[in-house]
């Protein structure tokens, strides 16, 4: 007994770190207010970890949006191509998924949107659209400078994407280039569009009280409407833009540096942006796996685990999926099949060791959901007191496989926002094929302001 005492007190101090209180919590709501204002300023938004870029949309749909679109989705684990009719009736989608492989990933610039265009090409055979020359939204999920709805220069690759020659360059004109070179010149580039925004415009599209966009995939990022006067970067004082947040790199100053444990940092400094991204590495679906990973085999090392056996499969990176969170985590789940997945880890789990590793899964996804909240917290505060209402009423349209799969995030998240922003009442609208339909309706709202 005395020694399951003990070993009960290693894993809380183990776990502690990556328990969040109400304090810390509402501080980091405060520090994320904070580096909002500073990366809408002026001058100052050069070191703001939130970057606050401009977007050039001004307008969720109001449904008089009509027409036909190409649309581009790049930005994660797939890349699509999506014809997309807008009428009065609907919107009707036909898409196809093409993958990218790691190698045009992290290879030239040149070679990945050759690929894009190549497959531009195939869906456009495919669909019979060779004739025509459609408007074309293109979904870009990277941090760019918005210099317009149509020009957008990449500021840096994050999510595993690396390729040569795109930093500092518009991706429209590569996406260009790229055409002429394969001879396919007949693209009409109307707009680059953040995922985020995509997803916000979609959920607007059904729901006018959509003024945000918040995604939670592989990485993470949030948009919101926001009033033009407050922009400091962009000419103007009427009405709103709506501004890409970039909050996955939240934190890169160092404003979140005693909320990331050493297992963060362990995560971090295996990834090819290390340091850079650091909210996106404490919430999204491309690093909670590994972070459970880390914990498992400290545990291990403790003789928490397993015995105290390694495995030499849970010492590989990457391993420990964050699909297993939300399988670990489904309520009444047997406890066999934790040992499934653990046995296929080449882990000899004890029934105690997978209550434990469910314990793990749990605090990791909850602090993600957690931290997920008080982002948001401080974005709908901020849009309540710039309306200058004691309540605010306002849907969050939400995409990413992580938010959608996970059998607990989207209800902690909802949770503590409630408890962070008491005057807001929040809903969530999840989208589907968001980001696509969305591009479509940039670009129709475009053509018609046009
Ligand atoms: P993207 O953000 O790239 O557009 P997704 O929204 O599909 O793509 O997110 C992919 C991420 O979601 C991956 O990092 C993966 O780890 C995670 N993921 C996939 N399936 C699940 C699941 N069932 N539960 C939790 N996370 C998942």
């Amino acid at each position: 007994a005395q020694r399951l005492l003990t070993q009960r007190h290693e894993v809380e101090q183990l776990l502690a770190p990556l328990r969040l209180s109400r304090a810390d919590l509402e501080r980091v709501q405060a520090l994320m207010r904070q580096e909002m204002e500073r990366g809408l300023g002026r001058d100052s938004n050069a070191d703001a970890s939130v970057r606050m870029l401009p977007t050039y949309v001004c307008n969720t749909p109001d449904g008089t949006e009509r027409g036909d679109f190409l649309a581009l989705d790049l930005g994660g684990t797939n890349f699509r191509v999506l014809v997309v009719r807008v009428m009065q009736e609907g919107i009707h989608m036909a898409s196809e998924i093409y993958v990218v492989p790691t190698s045009v990933m992290q290879g030239t610039g040149e070679a990945l949107f050759d690929h894009i265009v190549e497959c531009i090409m195939d869906f456009q055979r495919k669909q019979n659209l060779m004739e025509q020359v459609l408007p074309l939204g293109f979904t870009f999920s990277f941090p760019c400078q918005q210099l317009g709805l149509d020009k957008a220069v990449l500021l840096t690759w994050t999510k595993g994407f690396s390729a040569s020659g795109c930093v500092g360059q518009d991706v429209v004109q590569l996406l260009r280039d790229a055409a002429q070179r394969k001879q396919h010149v007949a693209l009409k580039v109307v707009a680059v569009v953040n995922d985020t925004v995509g997803t916000m415009m979609a959920c607007g599209y059904d729901d006018p009280k959509c003024e945000i966009g918040l995604i939670v995939g592989t990485g993470t990022n949030a948009c919101y409407m926001e009033e033009r006067k407050n922009v400091g970067t962009v000419e103007g004082d009427e009405g709103r833009m709506c501004i890409n947040m970039e909050w996955g790199a939240f934190g890169d100053n160092g404003c979140l540096d005693d909320i990331f444990t050493t297992f963060d940092r362990m995560v971090d400094e295996k990834t090819i942006n290390a340091g850079k991204q650091r909210f996106e590495k404490l919430i999204s679906g491309m690093y909670l796996g590994e972070i459970v990973r880390h914990i498992l085999l400290a545990m291990v090392d403790k003789q928490l685990l397993f015995r105290g056996k390694p495995s030499l499969k849970l010492q590989t990176r990457d391993i420990f999926q964050t699909t297993f969170l939300s399988t670990i985590e489904t309520d009444g789940l047997a406890l066999q099949q934790v040992q499934g997945i653990l046995r296929d880890l080449e882990l000899d789990a004890s029934f105690e060791d997978s209550v434990l590793v469910r314990e793990v899964c749990q605090t990791v996804s909850l602090r993600a959901a957690q931290l997920c909240a008080a982002g948001l917290a401080a974005v709908v505060e901020k849009m309540r007191e710039n309306r200058g209402l004691a309540q605010l009423a306002i849907t969050v349209g939400v995409d990413g496989t992580l938010y959608k799969m996970h059998p607990h995030f989207s209800q902690n998240l909802q949770q503590m926002l409630q408890d962070l922003a008491p005057n807001c009442a929040v809903t969530f609208l999840q989208s589907e094929d968001g980001s696509g339909k969305g591009a479509a309706l940039v670009a129709a709202v475009a053509c018609r302001e046009t």
